[in-house]
């Protein structure tokens, strides 16, 4: 050894450099971690950039592996808001917006009732409608959007929904996320991924996106499920957001996705967290 270099020293108090750094990343040991208020007991695997394989989250093994569990929780998936023909999806699914499907569901049994046909809506003025679709909210511009679409069924297409992306994008009140819904649901077609508060929400979640525009987040999810699942996955978010992943407080520990999902408000967590996975 040249002179004049003395070797270091462990510290006596034992936290000599890396001590800490080992123990607190040691693979397999429970962790607790705090993330904002609340403490979650985690599993910490080592990250899987320290075992050298990045991780990525739309792998088409664990794609795969979250298709199959939502089957498996979910198998019968459809849609919630109750129709009989595809105008009646159209006239639901706008009334939706910002409400719940309970809530419509108690709407339109009435209105279906009071307006048979789509000819009956396309007569109407849409002050006519705006008392008995108060109660979902944004009755204004609902009734305006419902009765817009009817004169427009009825004008254009000869008072059938049509079952077409583009045409359906012409009628008033009717964005991507409801042509999503009629083209899916009624018409069995797999032209989108209807991307509501839930399939925003819980996508971010699963790190299938980072996006947080409705249409970048379609466009993500199209790109890295298969087509035939786009309908379904969308049912099945949302049954899931409604019953386990909940907005505020989702219910981790009772969530068969627990242990490959990583979202940074999990209330209980096995696995590490992303903090930017939401
Ligand atoms: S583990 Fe929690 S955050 Fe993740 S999908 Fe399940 S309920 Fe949602």
């Amino acid at each position: 050894m040249p002179r004049g270099i003395t070797p270091r020293q462990p510290a006596k108090t034992g936290r000599h450099e890396g001590t800490r750094k080992a123990a607190g990343k040691k693979p397999g040991a429970l962790q607790r971690l705090r993330t904002g208020e609340r403490a979650h007991m985690v599993r910490g695997a080592a990250p899987a950039k320290a075992r050298g394989k990045p991780y990525n989250p739309t792998a088409p093994n664990r794609l795969q592996d979250i298709l199959q569990r939502l089957d498996t929780l979910y198998p019968e998936a459809t849609c919630a808001l109750h129709h009989k023909s595809a105008w009646e999806l159209v006239v639901a699914t706008i009334l939706s917006a910002q409400s719940t499907d309970v809530g419509v569901n108690l709407v339109t049994p009435v209105i279906f009732k009071k307006y048979p046909t789509v000819q009956d809506f396309a007569a109407l003025e849409p002050e006519q409608l705006q008392p008995d679709i108060r109660s979902t909210g944004f009755f204004r511009n609902k009734s305006k959007s419902v009765v817009g679409a009817a004169k427009k069924v009825v004008s254009d297409f000869g008072g059938q929904v049509p079952d077409q992306m583009d045409q359906l994008l012409t009628l008033p009140g009717v964005a991507r996320k409801t042509a999503n819904v009629v083209l899916g649901t009624w018409f069995k077609k797999n032209e989108g991924v209807v991307v509501d508060t839930h399939v925003h929400r819980i996508s971010r979640r699963l790190e299938l996106t980072r996006n947080a525009d409705p249409k970048k987040i379609e466009q993500d999810l199209m790109e890295i499920l298969p087509q035939d699942k786009w309908t379904l996955f969308s049912h099945q978010i949302i049954w899931h957001g409604r019953k386990l992943c909940i907005a505020r407080r989702p219910k981790c520990a009772e969530c068969p996705l627990e242990n490959i999902c990583h979202a940074a408000d999990k209330t209980w967590s096995t696995v590490e967290i992303h903090k930017n996975a939401k």
